[in-house]
């Protein structure tokens, strides 16, 4: 599972794979797996077909359009298929995706206000910043290893982490409210990063139309969907499916949960759409049995060939296959 393909000066998601290592990455892949596209390995794995011991599919999430302008020609370069799952409310959004806002205004270099008010559908939550007020480059530079949930109390990662979890099952539309009134107290308000902007609907059209290309649904405004009632989610599904059917000439027949998220009403509702597979983020091999509606994922992180072909390795032989 990647996300984009660049560099970044700051990733605390762990979202980023620069240009020269995600070359690299193919070539560790395709020596060790043969690839194949998503809805080609599910259906060859249903019919029963025999299929090479080491197969690795590779997937993108979200819809960046760093995947378009860099991670494509590397891929065609390398002849390795691929699935973009694509959050469909954002392309052609001049706004960057929600997180990535979050934290253009929390996680850079700055002074902020001492104390945070949110008002939130239900409630109203505080946050007294004590010395995570003053963030300088000394201090992100020191917390590029650190993962935001492990991050300590006190910090100004943590306090970014604690909004984060906040603002993560809100509806999109109150979610946007939300971000701007942080824009507006932070008193920094950032312009938006192009960098790392979603693909816009012609960009999207140019992708979809690769023939080595599947694009896949990653709902439309990315909601942890079991957190919603059953005709949101099921307006997250189709409406998404029906958008990208407009733009690739494929069936759309893949889903990835958005933050990994998902539960039985949710399977029955993307069956009920068409869909017939899906993908988590949960890190296991895909064995034969595997039910495709929850197919495991490996993410990759920002290291070399090598480092990935040991990885690939250990994963191929030590890793259980989810089953069931
Ligand atoms: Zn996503």
């Amino acid at each position: 599972m990647y996300h984009r393909v660049a560099n970044s000066e700051f990733d605390p998601w762990k979202l980023c794979v620069s240009e020269e290592n995600f070359h690299a990455q193919l070539v560790a892949i395709t020596k060790a797996a043969t690839t194949m596209g998503i809805s080609d390995y599910v259906e060859a794995n249903k019919a029963g077909y025999p299929l090479p011991k080491r197969i690795a599919v590779v997937t993108f999430d979200d819809g960046y359009v760093d995947n378009l302008h860099t991670a494509l020609p590397l891929l065609a370069r390398h002849k390795v298929p691929a699935t973009f799952y694509i959050t469909t409310g954002y392309v052609g959004s001049p706004r960057e995706f929600w997180w990535d806002w979050l934290e253009t205004l929390l996680i850079v270099p700055n002074e902020l206000p001492a104390v945070l008010e949110l008002h939130l559908p239900d409630c109203k939550r505080e946050w007294k910043l004590g010395d995570a007020r003053i963030y300088n480059h000394f201090a992100r530079a020191a917390d590029w290893d650190v993962n935001p949930w492990s991050a300590p109390v006190g910090t100004r990662l943590n306090f970014f982490y604690d909004v984060w979890k906040t603002l993560w099952p809100l509806q999109d539309k109150f979610r946007w409210s939300v971000l701007q009134d942080i824009a507006d107290w932070s008193g920094h308000p950032e312009p938006t990063n192009l960098e790392r902007r979603p693909m816009t609907h012609d960009e999207l059209r140019r992708l979809a139309q690769q023939d080595f290309i599947e694009v896949g649904a990653h709902s439309v405004d990315h909601p942890p969907l079991p957190a919603h009632p059953e005709f949101e989610q099921r307006r997250q599904i189709t409406l998404s499916r029906d958008f990208l059917q407009e733009v690739s000439p494929k069936p759309v027949r893949s889903f990835a949960y958005p933050h990994g998220e998902f539960s039985a009403q949710t399977i029955t509702l993307l069956q009920e759409a068409g869909f017939d597979s899906a993908v988590t983020v949960e890190q296991k091999l895909a064995g034969p049995n595997c039910n495709a509606m929850v197919l495991p994922r490996f993410g990759v992180r920002d290291m070399s060939g090598d480092d990935l072909g040991l990885r690939l390795q250990k994963w191929f032989d030590h890793v259980p296959a989810a089953n069931g």
